[in-house]
């Protein structure tokens, strides 16, 4: 080996859910939107000048934090914004996991935290979910270097009531307690709340899923006024300019349109109840999901053979080859009818077994 290749970082990366190239797929694998984001961002586009693509943007996305701090009634300074909620994790865990004590998160949960530990060199420790996949507050009050933990949890799609995530916060005080909401909007209570009672919790969340934009890559965090300035401090460390020009644009227009925003997040709730219902008489059982998916196993058929049965139908669904989760499917909830053409493959596969 040279010398040099001796520099080289070694790290195991996270590896996200398949973009296929090809048309005709219906894509139920990453948990994007099946609907089109707000019109709001279609006339901001419309109205958007070129030429301001000549200049930087700006550094501080001041347009985006206000719009998003008026959204959610608090300070411009308690606002931080990213390139998607991925960009805002990851700083995260450079600004407040800076102890020798292990971070805690849960076993089964976002697979990305143990990439960034790994990546950032944090220790950290995997906390069980229990035996039916929820998080158990109190596994969290012991010594730890920050807690972050999504809610509801991904890829088991369960709510944790807000309640017992206070509990955790109050519990934690001495530590960074981060709430990964990235799916919050789907039936859950957002911990914003209790922002301004507890400095140590910080709120992330993300407009991948219930604003349709996750090609926009825009993601925030709301937290105390100290937590907001330390993580200001390590981003213009790395990078001044992460929110482009169109970002800010199209990401502020659409916060003002909430009846879009909850027309399209109550279309997706009753699809997943639907489904719930229809995925129950093909035989599947699944978690009680507040999320835009499901978490779902079949009582005969093993969860990597239909994975692979639904791809070949041109269905993409999401299948983890990890202990204690190796036999279910994470399926996106799209459009009624998308998931009229799932449930037609399903039965064709299961009545072909
Ligand atoms: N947190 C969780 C729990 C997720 O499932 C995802 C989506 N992969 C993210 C964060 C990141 O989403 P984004 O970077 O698109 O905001």
């Amino acid at each position: 080996m040279r010398e040099w290749e001796h520099n080289i970082r070694n790290v195991e990366p996270y590896i996200p859910g398949e973009q296929p190239k090809s048309v005709g797929v219906i894509k139920l694998n990453t948990n994007e939107n099946p609907y089109p984001p707000s019109p709001k961002a279609e006339l901001a586009a419309r109205d958007f000048n070129f030429d301001r693509l000549k200049l930087y943007p700006d550094p501080n996305a001041s347009q985006l934090v206000h719009g998003l701090a008026k959204y959610y009634q608090v300070l411009d300074n308690q606002v931080f914004v990213g390139v998607g909620s991925d960009d805002v994790l990851s700083i995260c865990f450079l600004t407040f996991f800076n102890s020798d004590k292990p971070v805690l998160f849960p076993d089964i949960s976002y697979s990305f935290y143990p990439v960034w530990a790994n990546m950032y060199q944090i220790p950290y420790c995997e906390i069980p979910v229990d035996k039916d996949f929820h998080i158990v507050a109190k596994d969290y009050y012991r010594e730890n270097g920050g807690i972050i933990f999504p809610n509801p949890n991904a890829p088991t799609s369960l709510y944790m009531g807000l309640d017992e995530v206070e509990n955790i916060v109050k519990n934690n005080q001495e530590s960074v307690v981060i709430v990964d909401e990235a799916y919050i909007d789907f039936g859950g209570q957002s911990a914003i709340s209790l922002i301004d009672t507890y400095e140590n919790l910080l709120v992330v969340q993300t407009y991948s899923k219930s604003r349709s934009m996750a090609g926009m890559r825009i993601g925030y965090a709301i937290g105390s006024q100290r937590l907001i300035e330390a993580m200001q401090a390590v981003k213009f460390s790395i990078n001044s300019y992460t929110m482009n020009i169109t970002s800010l644009v199209y990401g502020s227009a659409v916060l003002e349109d909430e009846e879009y925003f909850q027309e399209c997040v109550e279309k997706i709730i009753a699809t997943r109840e639907r489904t719930k219902r229809e995925l129950a008489e093909l035989g599947f059982t699944f978690l009680d999901s507040k999320t835009n998916f499901l978490f779902a196993q079949h009582k005969k058929i093993h969860a990597d053979a239909l994975f692979e049965e639904l791809k070949k139908k041109n269905i993409y669904v999401r299948y983890f080859n990890r202990p204690k989760i190796d036999n279910y499917l994470r399926i996106t909830i799209g459009t009624d009818e998308q998931m009229n053409k799932l449930f037609a493959a399903l039965k064709e596969i299961i009545n072909e077994d």
